[in-house]
Parts: C-alpha cells; structure tokens; sequence
C-alpha cells in the first residue's frame, strides 16, 4: 500500500518510513546507494527474480526511440535502459546516463565500457536541476528513481524543460498493487524477504528496508498522474505492470 502524502511544511520529509529533515534525504540516499552499488544488479536479479528486466523491456518497447533521437536516462545508475537506448538512436542520435551518486555512476559506466559502448557519457547530476539546456531531449526516462528524489516535483519539472517540444517522459516506478490479496503477499515479501536477503547478499539489511520502505511511501498510479500533470506534462497514461506493483507514466511536452 502506497502510504504517500503530501509533503509536509515544516521543513521535514520522509526517508522510508522514518521523517527527516529535508536537508538529510539526499545524504541518506546517497549512502543508500554508494553502499549497494557493487551490488545493485545481482541484488536486482535476486529480488525481483528477474522480472526487473520484463518492466525495463516494457519502457524500451513503449519508449519506441528512432534513430537520431536524443535520450536522456535520470537516475540511471548501471545503465540497463540507457544501453537499449544507445544501440537504437544510433550514430546520429545521443544516448546520456545520469545519476547522482559516483559509485553507481561508476558502475554504470564501467558496464558501458565493458560492451564497447563509448560513446554514451556519464553525467553527475540531480533529478531535481539537471544540468542540461531547455529543449535538448526527444525521451527522458527515470527508472526506479524518482522515489529517492527528494523534491519529486523539481524533478519532474526539470525533466519537463529539458524535453524537446513534442517529446516524451517515462518514469518507471513501483506504485500501488491492485488487489489486496497481492498487497499482502507483497509486504510480507519486502519487509520479511527483502532486507534478510539484503543481509545475506550485500550484508546491509538497512538498505534493503529503506528500499522497502520508500516504495510504500511512493506516490501511487492516480497521485503520480496528477504530480506529473501538475508539472505540466500532458496526454499522461499510465500502464500497470504485474498487478500495479509497478506503474509506467508516460507524458508529453506540448
Ligand atoms: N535506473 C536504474 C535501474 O532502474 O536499475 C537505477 C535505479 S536505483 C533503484 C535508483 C537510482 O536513483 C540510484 O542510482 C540513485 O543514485 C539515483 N538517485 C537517487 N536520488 C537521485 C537524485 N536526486 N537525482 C538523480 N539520481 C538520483
């Protein structure tokens, strides 16, 4: 269940389940994701049994780049979209990777090099103030990313001013299960599974937890809708994949 809420006021936002000030996120979240980068893609296999690869697949196939599109992947850590990418826009197009932690920026430049690919760039940059001009991108994409973002709105509006006219967003995200049933073998799951699974992988339970945790804190299917609209984003469609645990939000920029 998603337990999502506006952000409150008083200069405090949520870290998982814990409430922050909002300072603090982004060092939490970075600490998140320096201490698992070296384990990220065996950690993501494990605890998605895989099915990770399905959802990304579905962003690749809805994303329907041509040759000669620019694309931007935000929060892209090891690079598994960014790499499709790459190979489909081609030598007239451009292909970026972004993210704002070095390790898992390192990470992913270090998979991209290793399959030859050196013609995507690496760029350090947070979500909420990309570093790149107005009007640049035909796609941006952000793939389980927006969650650890601490103003998601900033986000969401930075992605917005970097995209072409007539170009598109795609945030892939986890969101709200469909049916109770499932929620509750959901949660069982990540909070039972997930951070012992942690433990024995990457020895960090802690990460895992916040990783279960900030899902359930993620705005859910409607929420992220109205956010993006809000950012003024339009014809924004949402897609839900195995039963709503994960939701894609595609948007345009007229
Ligand atoms: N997109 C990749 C994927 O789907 O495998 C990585 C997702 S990983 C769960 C989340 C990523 O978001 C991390 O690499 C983290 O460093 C990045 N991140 C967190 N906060 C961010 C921010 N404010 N701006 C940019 N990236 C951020």
């Amino acid at each position: 269940m998603s337990d999502h809420k506006p952000p409150p006021r008083d200069g405090t936002t949520h870290f998982g389940f814990q409430q922050v000030p909002l300072a603090d996120k982004q060092k939490r979240v970075a600490g998140v994701f320096s201490s698992v980068a070296a384990k990220y893609d065996v950690m993501n296999d494990l605890m998605s049994m895989g099915i990770h690869r399905v959802w990304k697949r579905f962003v690749i196939d809805l994303a329907a780049v041509r040759a000669g599109e620019n694309v931007l992947d935000v929060a892209g850590g090891t690079g598994d979209l960014i790499r499709a990418f790459a190979k489909q826009v081609g030598p007239k197009g451009l292909a970026v990777l972004s993210d704002i932690n070095p390790e898992m920026l390192d990470e992913g430049r270090t998979r991209l090099l290793n399959e030859g690919r050196l013609d995507v760039p690496p760029v350090l940059a947070n979500a909420e103030c990309l570093p790149f001009g107005d009007d640049s991108f035909d796609l941006i994409t952000i793939g389980f990313g927006l969650r650890n973002v601490t103003d998601k709105d900033a986000g969401l509006r930075s992605m917005l001013r970097c995209l072409k006219p007539g170009g598109r967003a795609i945030v892939l995200e986890f969101s709200k299960p469909l049916i109770k049933p499932l929620a509750k073998i959901y949660d069982a799951y990540s909070f039972s599974v997930l951070p012992k699974l942690g433990q024995v992988v990457a020895n960090d339970a802690d990460s895992y937890r916040y990783l279960a945790e900030s899902i359930r804190m993620h705005p859910d299917q409607a929420t992220l809708k109205a956010m993006m609209e809000a950012a003024g984003f339009s014809r924004v469609q949402v897609y839900n994949l195995t039963g709503g645990i994960v939701a894609v939000h595609r948007g345009y920029k007229l």
